[in-house]
């Protein structure tokens, strides 16, 4: 059996944190199905590589096999600075209507963590991933479309000053419910305790508060026999997820203090961006932050982490959040003892304390290795 999986090498420390990950993830596979099972790795072009062959950053071409792929990984991409070039990442995610970014918070024994128990830490964050301010409707300061918004505000009695530079913050019931229906799947069928919606509703009350309110009415609408609210189970309900919403500063807070109480988490983009990043702080860092992100037909997987241009090309990256990215293709097609072995890899090497440069400064007597190295040693 054999699955094709679309690839990116990204920029900065993608293609060496590539490099490492790949035979990692196909060492598995082998090691778990010898050559009954195998994957079939198929590079696309984008960001730097593809500007240098083809003089466009996100050719077409790209575009096209991602719409018609199931399965994709891809290292981080730079954004381009300046001519007026989006992120292709948020590009691909529009263009793909990659709707719901997931991303698995774990905790490896051993990692120095800024929380007191984070063996307690197991959360997994639903982010929506098309609308919000990142839907990329924002004008500059003095620009004639600002200008005209602005005229229009003030002829609807908002007063904005004349200069500003002018963002929408676009958010759908339908958008909102696809994102939260995700999350409640995931709860329901992996046996998660609660569903948190986190939102900025006190002060966005259409948009923020629209998520929390499409959120609790998706929950009665599609799962009332598996989902009820936290007063619900006070009163003594049996169901066996609650859905529960909090506010995005006071949760953050809460991740920290009390994350024993959060399992799957469903937010807006600006806020899910923000709290992926903060939640993989307390496991180890970006350098072993997996994720996914998810349309109706692909599952695109890549690294949370950005180009790290600092380190690019100095064997010093992390490639773990590749490799487990690798773990979490492996479990989605239903390959679980493929991911086993990873995830086990994983463990065992961290706990022997031989650990890439962002990690040993967490792990008291640890030895630094290089990212090659790394990735050798996570397939003994
Ligand atoms: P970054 O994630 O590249 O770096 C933040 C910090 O984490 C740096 O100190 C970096 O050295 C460190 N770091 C990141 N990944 C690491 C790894 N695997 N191993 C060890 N250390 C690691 O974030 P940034 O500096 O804000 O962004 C740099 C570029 O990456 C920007 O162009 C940004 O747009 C892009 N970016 C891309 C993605 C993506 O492709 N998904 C995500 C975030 C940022």
């Amino acid at each position: 059996m054999n699955k094709t999986i679309e690839y990116i090498v990204g920029d900065g420390i993608g293609p060496e944190v590539f490099a490492a990950a790949r035979p990692v993830i196909d060492a598995a596979v082998a090691k778990a199905y010898g050559d009954s099972r195998k994957l079939s790795w198929h590079e696309l072009l984008a960001g730097e590589k593809a500007f240098k062959e083809t003089g466009n950053y996100l050719p077409q071409e790209t575009l096209d096999a991602l719409a018609k792929a199931e399965l994709a990984m891809k290292g981080p991409l730079g954004t381009p600075v300046g001519g007026g070039i989006r992120s292709l990442n948020v590009t691909m995610r529009q263009v793909l209507d990659l709707y719901a970014c997931i991303r698995p918070i774990k905790y490896f024994q051993g990692i120095e963590s800024p929380v007191k128990r984070p063996d307690l830490v197991d959360m997994i964050v639903f982010r929506e991933n098309t609308e919000d301010v990142y839907a990329g409707i924002e004008w500059a300061s003095g620009t004639p479309e600002a200008k005209r918004l602005i005229e229009f505000l003030e002829s609807m009695g908002k007063k904005v000053d004349a200069t500003a530079g002018i963002g929408i913050k676009p958010m759908t019931p339908a958008g909102s419910k696809r994102l939260v229906r995700k999350a409640i799947e995931h709860a329901v069928s992996q046996g998660k305790p609660n569903v948190t919606l986190v939102h900025k509703g006190n002060i966005m009350k259409f948009t923020e508060g629209g998520f929390r309110a499409w959120g609790y009415e998706l929950a009665a609408e599609e799962f009332a026999d598996q989902v009820m609210t936290e007063q619900q189970a006070k009163e003594g309900g049996t169901k066996p997820v609650v859905i529960k919403d909090r506010i995005a500063d006071a949760m953050f807070q809460e991740v920290l203090i009390r994350p024993e109480q959060y399992s799957v988490i469903a937010t807006t983009n600006l806020n899910g961006d923000y709290i992926s990043d903060a939640l993989a702080a307390q496991v180890g860092g970006l350098g072993l932050a997996p994720g996914v992100n998810m349309s109706a037909s692909l599952a695109f997987f890549e690294a949370t982490h950005g180009t790290a241009p600092t380190i690019a090309g100095m064997d010093k990256a992390n490639p773990g959040s590749l490799v487990l990215c690798g773990a979490m293709l492996l479990e989605h097609v239903g390959w679980f003892e493929a991911a086993k072995l990873i995830h086990d890899a994983m463990d065992k090497v961290i706990s022997a304390k031989t650990v890439t440069v962002d990690l040993a400064s967490q792990i008291p007597g640890s030895t630094t290795v290089g990212c090659k190295a790394f990735g050798e040693l996570l397939q003994k």
